[in-house]
Order: structure tokens, then C-alpha cells, then sequence
């Protein structure tokens, strides 16, 4: 039966990959291309608990896509399963507000939104074309990290600027992190069948970090903006700050706004204040070791994280649920507790045995029984949302 889904994550140095079956329920294997460009790239796949590594002579996107063909050629029966691809892609601008099977014109505009995501949107062109090369006659299909977001108002998408920038420019917020939270909001559904009538606050934390107001199931408020700097601290982003930083940066270091951008990207957030590490774990375990600078980092990220919840809250009328997500959001009960403590006059309560006990990897309900707020940890999903958006485009064909 073709019921299989590769999924596609084309980043500028990488390529991350799954191939997803049974409604994409199965996982059937996985991997990474990392390093693509340089001298070190190598393959890597997972399949039947095994993990397997190959350095790739070819250092390029289209050679990791040609090793997972081949791979597939040796799996004959996993091949013969594949119904389509689904690709994910960051920046669908306004063009693109739901998933879309692939043409030429689905390509040309996922060109034309490259100049917001000038590191991403050509390297997903590229990881299309080559699939349709080594995949002919396989449907593809585009799934946006902005689709979900399509749905704020003017008052929240626009920057106060001269309009001028959004008319000519397309200058405006988009947000990210979208595939994660719908499948957010449809698991919260399944848990709690109210919820697509309610106001739900999601703080998807990772390396990448930012919280996402959905009222009545449709985003109404997201903390990342025109690209995904602004909001939260992050693993190396700084998130928002006073502007006018950067032209002080640029003076006191004597470098281009690139490279002063470049700082506020790679070596800010948690590493430029712990001077350590972006990794919520290494920070975690320096903090238990008496580190007081992976303290501070840790705390900031908290505070900060709260402040953008209770911002994009504002576009609530209650705050029915509260859900964390993401590798730090899922794992992190400390910061969840900082969070929920710094958010006590919302009535937003933590029940500390519950958070501590949270099961890796399985929904948990965190919160004390007289918050006014239902907590939730839930395990994020984007590959398997990709894939069922793939599976119902291609099923409609
Ligand atoms: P992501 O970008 O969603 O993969 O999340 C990566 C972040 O999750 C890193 O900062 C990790 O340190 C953090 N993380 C993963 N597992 C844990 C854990 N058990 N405790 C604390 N942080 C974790």
C-alpha cells in the first residue's frame, strides 16, 4: 500500500529527513546530511534502532538526496510504499497562508518570499528540485512555518513604521514555528474538546524559541516577527531589544550591520549571557553545580519567555490553556517552574509534584487544582503534521 511520506527539512548546511507511514503514525527510518558544503558533511540514517553514518565525498544537498534513493533502492519495499514528499519551508510570506501541493508557480513563490528568508527559502528551491529529480512523478508538497500565522490582524502584524515599508516591502510580522502550533492546537482538541472555542497560550521552546496566542483554534498574537529574531531569548539569539543596540554594537566593535546582526543571531541568548553553553541541559547541570552565570542565563530566558506570554495573551479573552512545547518546553521542569511563577498574577499555577513527575515524551497536566489556567506539557510533532498535510493534498488529487 502507498501510504509513506518522506519528509524533507532543507536547511542551508543540512538536510534532515523521515519517512513516515501508516497515517504517519510509524517512523520507517530517519536522518541528517549535516555539514553540506564543507569537507566534513556526512549521512546519517536511523532505521531499526541502529544508527548508521557515512562521510559523503559529494558535499552537497543533491548528493544527500541521491543517498537517500539509493538507500531506498536497498529497501525496495519501503520505497515502493512512498506516496509523496512533503517539504517544510520557513518563510511563506502572505502568499502562502495553507499547504500547498508543488508546481512552478508554488516554486516561483516560494522565490519570491526569499528575500525574508535569504539563508532558508533557496535552500528549500534546491531540496525541491533535486527530489523532483531523483523522485520523478512524485507529488511534493510545501508545508510554511508562517502559514498559521496568516490569521493575526493588521494591529498585530504591522510594525509602527512607515507604511511604505509594508506596502512596498512586505516588511511586517510573520512568525514562525506555525506547523508546531496547529499540531498543538489539534492535539489540545483530542485532550480537551473545548479547547477550539477557548484562548490557549503555547511557548514552544527550543534552541529556537517563541509563545503563539490561538484564540477560537486560529493564531491571533506570535512572538517572532519578520524573521525569527525577534521575541524570546534564545539558545543564541537575543530575541527583541532596544534597535537601536545594533548601530551601538556596530560603533563600539567597528564591524557592518551583518556582522553585528550576526552576534545578536549565533552568540547571544543563553551562550552570550552564561559565556558557556546555548544548551538548556549543559546550563541545567552547571546551574546544579553551583554556576551562577548558567543561573542567570536560565532565569532570563524565564522571565523573558513569561513577559511574551503575557503579551501575547492580550489577544485572549481567557487564558483557558497554558501548553509547553519544544525540547526545553517538554523537558525543562525548572524553567517551566520559573515561568508559571512568573506569571502568579495571572492565577497561573504549577503543581510542583506534577511538573517534576512529567513523563518525557507523553502529554502531562501540570497544574495546581485551583489555577485558573490548564497546564499542559504535549510533545510537539512537525514532521508528522507535514506529513498528513502531504497525505490529504495528495489523497485530493
Ligand atoms: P529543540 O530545538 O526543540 O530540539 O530543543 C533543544 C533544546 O532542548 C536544547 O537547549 C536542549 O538542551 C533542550 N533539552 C533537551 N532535553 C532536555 C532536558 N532533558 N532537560 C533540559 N533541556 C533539555
Amino acid at each position: 500500500m502507498k501510504d509513506s511520506i518522506l519528509v524533507i527539512n532543507c536547511g542551508s548546511s543540512s538536510l534532515k529527513f523521515a519517512m513516515l507511514a501508516n497515517s504517519g503514525q510509524d517512523t520507517l527510518f530517519e536522518g541528517i546530511a549535516d555539514q553540506l558544503g564543507s569537507d566534513n558533511s556526512t549521512i546519517t540514517f536511523k532505521y531499526q534502532g541502529q544508527k548508521e553514518l557515512t562521510h559523503l565525498t559529494v558535499s552537497s544537498h543533491e548528493n544527500a538526496v541521491e543517498q537517500i534513493k539509493l538507500w531506498l533502492d536497498q529497501h525496495a519495499d519501503i520505497r515502493d510504499s512512498m506516496m509523496g514528499i512533503g517539504h517544510r519551508i520557513v518563510h511563506g510570506g502572505e502568499t502562502f497562508g495553507q499547504s500547498v501541493l508543488i508546481d512552478e508557480e508554488v516554486i516561483n513563490g516560494i522565490r519570491e518570499c526569499s528575500s525574508l528568508a535569504p539563508l532558508h527559502n533557496p535552500a528549500h528551491i534546491q531540496g525541491i528540485h533535486v527530489a523532483m529529480n531523483f523522485f520523478p512523478g512524485l507529488p511534493q508538497v510545501a508545508v510554511f512555518d508562517t502559514s498559521f500565522h496568516q490569521t493575526l490582524s493588521q494591529e498585530q502584524y504591522l510594525y509602527p513604521i512607515p507604511m511604505e515599508f509594508y506596502r512596498e516591502h512586505h516588511f511586517r510580522k510573520y512568525g514562525f514555528h506555525g506547523t508546531s502550533y496547529r499540531y498543538i492546537s489539534q492535539q489540545l482538541a483530542k485532550l480537551a474538546p473545548n479547547s477550539d472555542q477557548q484562548g490557549v497560550l503555547v511557548a514552544h521552546l527550543g534552541n529556537g524559541a517563541s509563545t503563539c496566542a490561538i484564540h477560537h483554534g486560529l493564531s491571533s498574537d506570535t512572538s517572532m516577527g519578520i524573521t525569527p529574531l525577534e521575541g524570546l531569548m534564545m539558545g543564541t539569539r537575543s530575541g527583541s531589544l532596544d534597535p537601536s543596540l545594533l548601530t551601538f554594537i556596530m560603533q563600539a566593535k567597528n564591524i557592518s550591520a551583518e556582522e553585528a546582526l550576526n552576534i545578536l543571531n549565533k552568540q547571544s541568548g543563553l551562550l552570550g549571557i552564561s559565556e558557556l553553553s546555548n544548551d538548556c541541559r549543559t546550563l541545567e547541570d552547571a546551574m546544579v553545580s553551583g554556576d551562577e552565570r548558567a543561573k542567570l542565563a536560565l532565569d532570563m530566558f524565564a522571565v523573558r519567555t513569561a513577559k511574551y506570554l503575557a503579551s501575547t495573551a492580550t489577544t485572549l479573552e481567557s487564558i483557558d490553556h497554558l501548553v509547553f512545547t519544544g525540547g526545553i518546553g517538554e523537558n525543562s521542569s525548572y524553567l517551566r517552574q520559573v515561568i508559571c511563577q512568573q506569571l502568579r498574577a495571572f492565577n497561573i499555577k504549577l503543581d510542583a509534584a506534577l511538573n517534576d513527575n512529567a513523563t518525557r515524551g507523553k502529554v502531562s497536566r501540570i497544574a495546581a487544582a485551583d489555577s485558573a489556567t490548564q497546564i499542559w506539557v504535549i510533545p510537539t510533532n512537525e514532521e508528522l503534521m507535514i506529513a498528513l498535510d502531504a497525505i490529504s493534498l495528495i489523497q485530493g488529487l
